[in-house]
Order: C-alpha cells, then sequence, then structure tokens
C-alpha cells in the first residue's frame, strides 16, 4: 500500500549509488549469504517476506528449520545477490543454525520492541554468531514490530547502546507491518 511505499523510501541512498531492486531470476555480479536470526515471533519471517515479495500476513506462520529467499540488487552498476536464509528461532532448532553461521558474510539478528526478552536474547544470538562465524561477518541488529509504539518494551537509544557497545556494522528500527525500513535493511 502507499503508506508502505512512503516508510520504506530509499531516496538520497538511490540516487548516490545508482541502485534499483531487480527481478529474482536476473543475472549477477556478487553473491552474499546473509543469516537472519533471533528469538521466535519476533518478526524475522514477515520482515523478509515483506522487503523481498512485499507482502505481510497477520498469521503466524510457523517456518520449519530454514526457509530461503534471493534479492537482487544493482549498486554501482554491479549486480549483487543476496542469498537470505530466514531461520526459525525456536531451540530445538539453534544447533542447526550454528552450521550456518560458518560461511555467511552477513547476519541480521531481530528483537521485537514489544518483548524485552527478545532483546535480552540478542546477546546470546550475537555470542553464538561470533564464536561460530566468519571472523569477518556483518552484523547489523533490527528492532522490529516499530509499529506497536504503544506496547514498546525497549527504547530506541537502548538499542542503538547496544549495537554501539557490541560493535554491531548497523542498527534500525523496523516494521515488517507498515514497511518501515523492510527493504533498506537488506540494501
Ligand atoms: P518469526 O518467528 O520471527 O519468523 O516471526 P513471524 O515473522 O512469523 O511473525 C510473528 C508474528 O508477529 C506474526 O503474527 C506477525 O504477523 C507479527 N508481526 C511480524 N512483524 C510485525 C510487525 O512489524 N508489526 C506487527 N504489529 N506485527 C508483526
Ligand atoms: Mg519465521
Amino acid at each position: 500500500d502507499s503508506e508502505a511505499d512512503s516508510v520504506d523510501s530509499l531516496e538520497g541512498i538511490e540516487s548516490k549509488h545508482k541502485l534499483k531492486i531487480l527481478p529474482e531470476d536476473s543475472s549477477y555480479d556478487l553473491s552474499f549469504k546473509l543469516i537472519v536470526i533471533g528469538d521466535i515471533y519476533v518478526g524475522k519471517s514477515c520482515l523478509t517476506n515483506k522487503a523481498v515479495k512485499n507482502v505481510f500476513s497477520d498469521e503466524y506462520c510457523n517456518t520449519i528449520g530454514f526457509e530461503y529467499f534471493t534479492f537482487t540488487i544493482k549498486v554501482d552498476n554491479k549486480i549483487i545477490r543476496l542469498q537470505i536464509w530466514d531461520t526459525c528461532g525456536q531451540e530445538m532448532y539453534r544447533s542447526l543454525i550454528t552450521n550456518f553461521y560458518r560461511n555467511t558474510s552477513l547476519a541480521i539478528i531481530v528483537y521485537a520492541i514489544n518483548n524485552y526478552k527478545s532483546f535480552e536474547s540478542i546477546d546470546s544470538w550475537l555470542k553464538e554468531l561470533r564464536k561460530n562465524g566468519n571472523p569477518d561477518v556483518k552484523i547489523f541488529l533490527i528492532g522490529n514490530k516499530a509499529d506497536l509504539e504503544e506496547e514498546r518494551k525497549v527504547s530506541k537509544e537502548l538499542g542503538t547502546k547496544f549495537y554501539q557497545d557490541n560493535k554491531m556494522n548497523g542498527f534500525m528500527e523496523a516494521s515488517a507491518k507498515t514497511g518501515l525500513n523492510a527493504k533498506k535493511i537488506f540494501v
């Protein structure tokens, strides 16, 4: 919808880097593996679906193990494909996820701003990733469900502080529901 488009504006970066989102099946020059991790129910699957397919569902869809997406963009005349692995945050899958850390270039760790426990979990997700992943992995922290302002339990300042203190590579609040920053995260 139009609200979703206006809150996920790529203005500025779009013109600076001659950036363009391409169809999924485009050929590419470079590809990077990206893993999406975080507690169950924080909106990892919704955020990925919103960014890649521009759809949002209120229903909870239980990801079994992993779901695979691609996101292809042209940046400064190079076509880059992200191979996105959306994981399931259930305990029983966490050892499986560990195997995925090894050769991933990018990681997005998601919490929900209305769920303090999911924010507290970031620390253990980050530790597992740093312990098992490649030393150059770029890690981004995302506070999802930013549309639920009235239920907020984690301030934006707290998110910002965590990302700075832990030397992560970026932080954004987002909403899979309104589309706020959904595409921007992956761009
Ligand atoms: P996952 O377990 O992390 O993959 O979580 P899901 O993507 O399946 O989302 C869990 C629930 O949260 C679903 O009911 C979604 O509709 C809801 N949800 C996800 N993102 C948002 C958001 O940005 N805002 C709101 N209000 N609800 C969301
Ligand atoms: Mg999921």
